[in-house]
């Protein structure tokens, strides 16, 4: 039979990674969602055909799993307000709320839990995210496995055995997706100034980038390997990545990712 899954929260990320599950073939009774507004449930019991409820302690009562996904800011009072029935079930735990370590939800809630940790992205919303889990001691072999199914139903997950490499996941594929918009703009905007009209410049930016992730998740090639195969000696790409190396791209991701890192730190 199915674990059953309980959502504290049923906003963006939750409805992603409980749509994912269900398509994925996860039946839709074993989960549970809550909000705080019943208005926001009416609609997800109607199109997932899942359980909602405005509930939480009567959630948590038969949940297997509790997926924490409120804001950050509200985690406190939610996890405080849980705690005796978190107490009397003892489910395993999965947070992805940003910057609130597994010690600090372990605490709120009563202690003595197994908690995970998740830093997932936005592209979960579309399926496509990258997650980093981290779990605590007392987090059995099964309950990896099953929070493994879980988050992979939004995407890739990547487990690391040092909490504090949940910073460099943030890093690199947490806060990531900002990065890579930040360059779609930037190749767009150029390709506008080469005289390109402003939805081919866009339309060509955003399928090269979906073309080359592609190609490198499928190649046997690493990306080093792949970006020389594109340049031949003299020719126009090999004229673009040398002006790139000049103007220290490679230091820039370098600073941007120790300092995104350092903020992680600052903030958990
Ligand atoms: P969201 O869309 O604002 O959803 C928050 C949900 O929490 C809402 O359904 C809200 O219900 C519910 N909620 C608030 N107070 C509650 C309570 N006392 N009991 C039960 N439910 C309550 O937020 P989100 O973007 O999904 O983010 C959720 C978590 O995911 C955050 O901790 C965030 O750090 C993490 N995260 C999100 C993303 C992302 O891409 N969105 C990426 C990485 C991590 P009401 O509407 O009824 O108040």
């Amino acid at each position: 039979m199915a674990s059953q899954v309980t959502f504290i929260g049923a906003g963006n990320m939750a409805s992603a990674i409980f749509g994912g599950m269900i398509d994925g073939g996860y039946p839709a009774d074993a989960i549970t969602a809550t909000a705080r507004d019943d208005n926001r449930l009416a609609p997800l019991r109607s199109r997932y055909g899942i359980h909602a409820t405005t509930d939480n302690d009567a959630a948590v009562a038969n949940a297997d799993v509790v997926v924490l996904a409120v804001k950050p800011q509200v985690m406190r009072a939610v996890c405080e307000a849980m705690r005796d029935a978190v107490q009397t079930r003892k489910p395993l735990i999965v947070s992805v709320a940003a910057g609130l370590t597994a010690e600090t939800l372990d605490d709120w809630l009563g202690g003595g839990l197994a908690v995970i940790r998740c830093m997932p992205n936005t592209p979960s919303l579309v399926g496509a995210g990258a997650s980093g889990l981290y779990a605590n001691a007392r987090v059995s072999d099964d309950q990896r496995s099953l929070a493994t199914t879980l988050l992979e139903a939004v995407g890739l997950v990547e487990w690391v055995d040092d909490e504090a490499l949940l910073e460099a996941v943030t890093a690199v594929s947490g806060s990531g997706p900002a990065y890579f918009f930040l360059i779609f703009e930037a190749l767009e905007d150029a390709g506008k100034r080469l005289g390109l009209p402003p939805q081919s410049a866009r339309r060509l930016a955003l399928q090269t980038a979906f073309g080359a992730a592609r190609m490198a998740q499928q190649s046997e090639f690493d990306p080093a390997q792949l970006k020389r195969n594109v340049m031949s000696p003299g020719g126009t790409t090999e004229r673009a990545i040398q002006s790139f190396e000049d103007g220290g791209l490679r230091q820039l991701f370098e600073n941007a990712t120790q300092a995104c890192a350092l903020r992680a730190r600052e903030m958990a």
